[in-house]
């Protein structure tokens, strides 16, 4: 057996040999397990437990993690990491109140509207460049946008917003975000050492982003650009667990390769429920001083790929040297001084709320349950 195999159900059938020695049920037929989510080597268990039972909450785990462990090790299944995590059972609501939904009930970020997570099958290919150029335009339209730079492993948006000599703020428990270019964000980069955050893996990466997206007091918002780190992994598995998000966009540049990363990306994204509003083909074409354009990687490539994918087209952005002076400088609202550049970006904007809309008409918004296997 191979990783693969070691799904959702074979953590579901390990978890049947945890049995509880009062009732001599297992935790499974118990009902305990309230959610399981497996994806390339990440497990993630959801226990519920009562509070009166907390003295034997660190025995369980210990218990439960034994039990996975040992099943992986007879499937010949790696795993990176296993969290296991508890919840108290829900308190029924007085028979007056409305009932509300899962996503609801369970939504960390109430007060914001949508949440668009921004990825990539590899690094380099621009998905911040999108993400903060989404966020800011989305606010030229008169949104209120966060922009969470959830790229841990690479935090882009101290450069790219220019935020240097902005210091942190705290309320209590809650960061407050930085306001900037019309926008909130948060950024990792303006809160550890970058250096550190590269090395950051599984559990860690897990807290890490909750703590961005949960502990920044965003306040309302119409949009949240989630910036996620490129390629598949925890953070995009933390993100779907945790937020009702609308959908993703996935940024590639035109070459052959670039668009095999970007289809696992795709796939990540399917693969845990979360709704793929379309592809954005990135330095889809250089123009010269002399208005001649060319392809240097071949123009075009994402947008084939989007359409075998049966994905929608999002549209594409030429490689042009302000948009990187731009990010260099943290001076993203400069972009729009260019009126094709600017043009183009907001066409972009325009077309992902399209799909965020056509997602919500079609329902497909709701928040992911944790039924994930690769
Ligand atoms: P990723 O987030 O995918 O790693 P970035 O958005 O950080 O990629 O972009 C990588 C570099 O390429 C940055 O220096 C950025 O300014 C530059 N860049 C991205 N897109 C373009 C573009 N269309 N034209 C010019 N430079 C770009």
């Amino acid at each position: 057996m191979s990783n693969e195999s070691f799904d959702k159900s074979a953590v579901e059938k390990s978890l049947r040999a945890v049995v509880d020695p009062a009732t001599n049920k297992d935790v499974v037929t118990l009902g305990m397990v309230k959610h399981i989510a497996v994806f390339e080597g990440a497990i993630r268990i959801v226990l519920e437990l009562s509070p009166q039972a907390a003295s034997i909450q660190e025995q369980l785990r210990a218990t439960v993690d034994r039990a996975v462990r040992q099943a992986a090790v007879v499937a010949c299944a790696n795993i990176e990491t296993l969290e296991i995590d508890f919840v108290a059972p829900k308190v029924a609501a007085p028979s007056t109140a409305p009932t509300s939904t899962q996503g609801e009930a369970s939504n960390p970020l109430p007060l914001v509207k949508k949440i668009i997570a921004v990825g990539a099958g590899k690094g380099g290919v621009g998905k911040s460049t999108v993400a903060v150029n989404l966020a800011v335009g989305l606010a030229r339209m008169g949104h209120s946008v966060g922009l969470l730079d959830a790229d841990i492993y690479g935090p882009s948006a101290p450069t790219m917003l220019g935020m240097d000599d902005v210091g942190t703020k705290a309320k209590g428990q809650m960061l407050m975000p930085f306001e900037l270019h019309g926008i909130k964000a948060m950024t990792i980069g303006k809160l550890v050492d970058p250096d550190k955050a590269l090395v950051w893996r599984g559990p860690m990466a897990h807290g890490a982003f909750k703590q961005l997206a949960t502990q920044t007091d965003w306040g309302e918002l119409d949009y949240l650009i989630i910036d996620l780190p490129p390629g598949t992994g925890d953070v995009a598995l933390t993100m779907s667990q945790m937020l009702p998000v609308a959908g993703a966009v996935v940024v590639c540049t035109p070459q052959r390769v670039a668009q095999d990363d970007a289809r696992r990306a795709v796939r990540m994204f399917q693969n845990l429920g979360v709704e793929v509003l379309g592809v954005v083909e990135n330095m889809s074409f250089f123009t010269a001083p002399d208005g001649k354009e060319y392809d240097l990687f071949g123009r075009g490539g994402a947008e084939i790929m989007a359409q075998t994918m049966g994905l929608p087209f999002l549209g594409s952005i030429p490689i042009h040297i302000a948009l990187r002076e731009n990010s260099d400088s943290g001076t993203p609202l400069e972009n729009w001084k260019n009126a094709t550049m600017g043009a183009s970006l907001d066409a972009l904007c325009q077309r992902i709320e399209a799909q965020v809309k056509l997602a919500e008409m079609a329902g497909r918004t709701d928040r992911p349950t944790l039924t994930i296997s690769p």
